[in-house]
């Protein structure tokens, strides 16, 4: 723990020179055993920022050494002391919101007052709400004999891994870290290959406020870095948000050591439009489900969008109006709404989908927005919003995750028919309703299948909100304190005879 605070950077290029070619391992900047780095692009002009370090399997080892011995001293800590030093992490990271939002939009092209600026202070308050979580670590008392004590304690497991990806990296990173750490776990993270350095300073900060060894972080590629981390024998729990196929490679690898492994992976959220909602509130609510702002670039996006057949017209004509009002452009501009995808390989996905789409019969796409002007951003990754309509819900577009700006509004007349559309998805991590009729809404809650319903809403994640799919869309909980309790901790029998 460090005595001298550091300051706040707002210069995000200075910065991303500053923390290039490093992980963190026991309390400290290390480069990769190998002196190997990446380099970690600006999408929004194409620009080189910096560089990460190239982690591999030795990379893995030392920062799981440093992990293992740590926590053994974390662990004996009162939890309500573990708690209020994961507690002084928020409140450390409060007073850098400014210059983390400055970072991440610089290294993924998300916007900054639509996106990373909220995003850096979500990620505040996740420490300071499980900061507050220490006591609630709790066991029970078993009824067993008069003559027998029988109670559960709440043990953690030791060495977490944690793998990230790079679309919310600060928010993603720390439901999984600070849970897990208050739980008397240390943590290694594997960052995403194209959001490295904001993370890393994030451990900078946190780290003025924990024992070295307890939160390290890693930079380098999935199959060289991350499943090394996976497969490490003191790893004793895994914890992934990414896509669905490296999600069952990962439960793959954490079977065949039998350790629990918790896997936030992809969706196609539905958002069902009734036609008593209030047309207005469900537009916009389609705007923020769909994370426009963020290039759709979410797990949750609503990214089909039912709407009944009455209001079916009024509600595309005032979506495709609001959205093309939106400013794509520079991230770092106070005025752009919506920034750059992440990298080409992305862009060129949401491409071919967008191309599929138009090439599908009886459908027509309304592209929204104007591209950016600026030459600066000439070689930036910009894609203009897509509102796809005449698509049924068994078309490519409507079943597989695009993770860009293209939803997809499917008319229907029937109720039951449209729940059984809605239903009918690999995915199920969220959905929504849209109506005034409390017993639809009711109803609706209970039948649709996903792990996040809302009402008239579609909120992103809160802290304190249990977080989570089903089907494909993974397994286990993140953001709550039954997060903590059931994915970062075992639970120990402990019988006492008296006498
Ligand atoms: P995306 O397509 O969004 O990049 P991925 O699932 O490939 O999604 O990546 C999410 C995270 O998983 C990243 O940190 C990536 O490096 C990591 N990853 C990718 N492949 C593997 C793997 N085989 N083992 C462990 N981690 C991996």
């Amino acid at each position: 723990m460090s005595l001298n605070r550091l300051t706040p950077n707002l210069d995000p290029q200075a910065l991303a020179k500053e923390l290039s070619g490093k992980h963190f391992i026991a309390g400290e900047f290390c480069a990769a055993v190998s002196g190997r780095t990446f380099p970690v692009v600006n999408p929004a002009n194409g620009r080189t920022i910096g560089a990460a370090a190239l982690g591999a399997a030795a990379d893995v080892d030392a920062a799981v050494a440093a992990a293992k011995l740590a926590q053994k001293v974390w662990a004996d800590k009162n939890a309500r002391d573990r708690g209020k030093a994961v507690a002084e992490c928020g409140r450390l990271l409060m007073d850098h919101v400014e210059e983390l939002a400055r970072l991440i939009t610089l290294e993924t092209g998300k916007a900054i007052r639509t996106e990373s600026r909220i995003e850096a202070g979500v990620l505040a308050d996740v420490f300071t709400f499980f900061g507050g979580l220490g006591s609630e670590l709790k066991g029970e008392s078993v009824p067993f004999a008069n003559d027998v004590l029988s109670v559960t304690v709440r043990q953690p497991i030791g060495v977490v891994g944690a793998i990230i990806p790079w679309n919310v990296p600060l928010l993603l990173m720390a439901l999984k870290v600070a849970p897990a750490i208050v739980a008397g776990n240390a943590v290694v993270v594997k960052s995403a290959e194209e959001a490295p350095l904001t993370v890393l300073r994030v451990t900078q900060i946190m780290n003025q406020a924990l024992p070295p060894g307890i939160m390290n972080i890693l930079s380098g590629y999935g199959p060289d870095c991350g499943a090394p981390l996976v497969a490490h024998k003191h790893v004793g729990k895994v914890t992934f948000t990414g896509s669905v196929e490296t999600g069952k490679i990962i439960a793959r690898m954490a079977a065949e050591k039998l350790i629990p492994a918790t896997l936030e992976l992809g969706g196609k959220s539905p958002m069902i439009v009734m036609d008593d909602a209030d047309v207005d509130r469900a537009v916009d609510g389609a705007i923020i489900g769909m994370r426009f702002t963020r290039q759709g670039q979410s797990c949750t996006a609503a990214s089909r969008i039912f709407v009944h057949e009455k209001i079916h017209d009024s509600f595309v004509a005032k979506l495709g109006a609001k959205v093309t009002a939106m400013k794509i452009g520079d991230p770092m501009d106070e005025a752009t709404d919506i920034g750059a995808i992440i990298s080409r390989q992305q862009m060129d996905k949401v491409q071919s989908y967008i191309a599929i789409g138009k090439a599908t019969a009886g459908a027509t796409a309304l592209t929204c927005c104007v591209m950016p002007s600026d030459p600066a951003l000439k070689d930036g990754l910009f894609v203009q919003p897509v509102i796809f309509t005449g698509l049924e819900n068994d078309a490519k577009l409507c079943q597989e995750e695009i993770f860009g700006p293209v939803t997809c509004i499917i008319k229907w007349r029937d109720y039951d028919r449209v729940i059984e559309q809605a239903n009918d998805s690999d995915f199920g991590l969220a959905a929504s309703i849209w109506t005034r009729n409390l017993q639809v809404a009711l109803d609706a809650t209970k039948r649709l299948e996903a792990g996040l319903v809302q009402v008239n809403q579609n909120l992103v994640v809160q802290p304190n909100i249990s977080y989570g799919g089903v089907k494909q869309s993974g397994l286990g909980k993140e953001a709550s304190l039954e997060s903590m309790l059931e994915h970062f901790t075992h639970k120990k029998t402990i019988m006492m005879k008296m006498a």
